[in-house]
């Protein structure tokens, strides 16, 4: 008899869950989800035939075998590209990184620099918190120009010290030395089809049976099992991709998350930005932090061009808050979920560091473990 799975949530890492399971034969896959689509943020949808997702989701991995495998599934495109920061004190876009090529053309270019000459060998070896951290890599000249406001805004707080983690988005180096992006060591990519990622989540419904429009009221991990309207199934193995504090009955503490607000616009012009300039980051008081020209991923050609403005906010759980004592909470649910329950993906690891990418290498591990 097949061995059965219920895996919470059918965004990226419930899909990529659901395809470890196929690979491994013999297990029945049952997906709960809570909206009406499969794919969640991830997926692309259509305005006056211009693809766009919500937010850039395009994918970014250091390693050779999470793109081999996503792309064995949905053709992927490399790109080249870079990441710009308006900085409206300067009234210009800068690289982001931030990198140091650009700082004669700065304002105060010969202060920043003096100020990245003083602190260039001195480590902090515990930054107490994200400002401490940041004005040590870079300064307050920098820290001021790039960093505060958006901070902030990014993460709907007063005051940035705050925050107590420091690996902060994007990945990498605070500071480049040279010329090159810090993606330059990573591969950068996106789906080869107009559609994006859709196929990658509507092929799971060849294999696994999708539960549209069925939150999930509570996950039992005693018993394996998990509360559907008020009715308890029971399971072999179970695959959360939510926040923790909504499944575990015990009330341990919430787990605050930074929500997003998406506006798309239609420019009449086939290109807003520069080439190789696929997003561009506001850096000061306008209430977007993020805008996308999203034909530069898709390759979607048109006469006009499609943006998206990202606004924080509210709505949904899209970042969990890089605060320790958050994360300590979640590591205190995580503790009752025993050994038949995994936790993956943004939100199930309450971590806003996990991309698509992630998703996929954390499904590509229940594979190893249970293979
Ligand atoms: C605006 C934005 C832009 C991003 N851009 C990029 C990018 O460019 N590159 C990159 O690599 N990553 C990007 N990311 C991150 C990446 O896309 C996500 O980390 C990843 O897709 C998360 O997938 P997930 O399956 O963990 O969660 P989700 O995609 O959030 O899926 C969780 C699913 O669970 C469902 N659900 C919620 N509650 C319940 C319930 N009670 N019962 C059942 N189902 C429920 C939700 O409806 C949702 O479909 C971005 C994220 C955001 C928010």
């Amino acid at each position: 008899m097949a061995k059965k799975v219920a895996i919470i949530g059918a965004g990226t890492a419930g899909c990529a869950a659901a395809y470890q399971f196929q690979r491994l034969g013999g297990w029945e896959i049952e997906i709960f989800e809570g909206g009406n689509t499969i794919g969640a943020g991830v997926r692309t949808h259509f305005r006056g035939g211009h693809p766009y997702t919500f937010g850039p989701r395009h994918f970014l991995t250091k390693k050779q075998e999470v793109f081999d495998y996503l792309h064995s599934i949905v053709p992927m495109r490399k790109l080249e590209h870079r990441f710009v920061t308006y900085l409206e004190e300067e009234a210009d876009f800068f690289n982001y990184p931030i990198s140091a090529s650009d700082i004669p053309r700065m304002k105060r270019g010969k202060e920043i620099q003096e100020q990245l000459d003083a602190i260039e060998g001195v480590e902090i070896t515990e930054p107490k918190n994200f400002e401490e951290y940041w004005i040590s890599k870079v300064g307050t000249i920098l820290y001021s120009k790039f960093i505060d406001t958006y901070s902030k805004k990014m993460w709907r707080l007063e005051n940035n010290k705050q925050i107590d983690t420091f690996n902060w988005s994007p990945k990498g180096t605070p500071i480049k030395k040279d010329s090159s992006h810090a993606w330059s060591e990573a591969i950068s990519a996106y789906p080869i089809a107009l559609n994006g990622y859709n196929d990658f989540f509507d092929k799971v419904q060849d294999f696994a049976t999708f539960h549209l429009r069925c939150p999930i009221d509570e996950i039992r991990p005693d018993t394996c099992e998990i509360v559907v309207k008020g009715l308890p199934k029971k399971y072999d193995k179970i695959v959360n991709t939510i926040a923790l504090d909504m499944v575990l009955k015990e009330d341990l503490g919430e787990l605050p998350f930074v929500g997003r607000d998406l506006t798309t616009i239609i420019l009449p012009t086939e290109h807003a930005f520069p080439e190789d300039v696929f997003f561009v980051y506001y850096a000061n008081a306008e209430p977007y932090t993020r805008i996308v020209e999203y034909k530069k991923l898709s390759g979607y050609k048109s006469p006009s061009t499609l943006l998206g403005l990202e606004v924080p906010s509210t709505n949904g759980k899209h970042y969990p808050l890089p605060i320790k004592k958050f994360r300590a909470i979640h590591d205190e649910y995580a503790k009752r979920l025993g050994k038949n329950v995994y936790s993956i993906g943004r939100a199930g690891k309450y971590d806003y560091q996990v991309d698509i990418d992630d998703c996929v290498e954390q499904a590509l591990g229940i594979y190893e473990e249970l293979k």
